[in-house]
């Protein structure tokens, strides 16, 4: 699970982002002074930190600078004055994006939801990681794992099975026949109500998904019914 490190000195602040990272699914950490953040930054394991530019011991600037000697892991700065936002355009510390206070805990949790998908994209496109891009999919045969938008999906082994055989070839119709040959052991005495569960099943954590990402014009049914004939995948 993605850790981000929130490195703020508000109390009351810092409390707002940890929960709303949470409730997000995220798992998040605080400290209130820099100087704690390079040790705990050093020690790894963190995906993204989100990082106020003015703390009392030493500022977020000087805490960036140090981190990008030694890593390249995303900083969301938290700026509270125009002057600081001149300066984190301005000094090219390698920051990867920043929040204006007062912020909406939800407008961070996206910006860093952001992060995450790039760092996961990333990693796909790495040569032998496994990941095969198929449009809006990524498909891992070796781990059976398939990301929809860059969100991994929680698939059964049959719901997998169905995935990964139409996202062979997409915009190829395999007929419910060819799908429960491909994906199930042993026949079935009900083959087309068997798959047609599944694909409803598998439709609604497609749309979960998409529901989740916000209305910005994704495909959320990307399974298509082609009557009497099977299902394709268009991707
Ligand atoms: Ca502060």
């Amino acid at each position: 699970m993605p850790t981000i490190l929130i490195v703020e000195d508000e109390a009351a602040i810092a409390d707002t982002v940890l929960y709303a990272l949470r409730s997000e699914g995220l798992e998040a950490e605080h400290l209130l002074l820099g100087r704690e953040a390079v040790p705990r930054l050093r020690a790894g394991g963190i995906d993204v930190v989100v990082l106020d530019v003015g703390l009392p011991d030493v500022s977020g600037f000087d805490v960036c600078r140090e981190l990008r000697g030694f890593s390249d892991v995303p900083v969301i700065f938290l700026t509270a004055r125009n002057d600081e936002i001149d300066r984190v355009l301005g000094l090219e510390l390698g920051a990867d994006d920043y929040v204006t206070k007062p912020f909406s805990p939800r407008e961070l949790v996206a910006r860093v939801r952001a992060r995450l998908r790039r760092i996961a994209a990333t990693a796909e496109a790495a040569p032998g990681s496994g990941w095969t891009r198929r449009g809006a999919f990524a498909i891992d045969e070796d781990g059976h794992r398939i990301r929809f938008h860059d969100q991994a999906l929680d698939l059964t082994r049959y719901e997998y099975a169905l995935l990964a055989a139409l996202l062979q070839r997409p915009g190829a119709i395999l007929s419910r026949a060819q799908l429960m040959d491909r994906c199930w052991d042993g026949d079935s005495e009900s083959a087309d109500r068997t798959i047609d569960t599944h694909v409803k099943t598998l439709r609604g954590k497609l749309r979960a998904v998409v529901s989740m990402l916000g209305d910005c014009g994704n495909d959320a049914d990307p399974i298509r019914t082609h009557r009497g004939l099977g299902y394709a995948i268009e991707a």
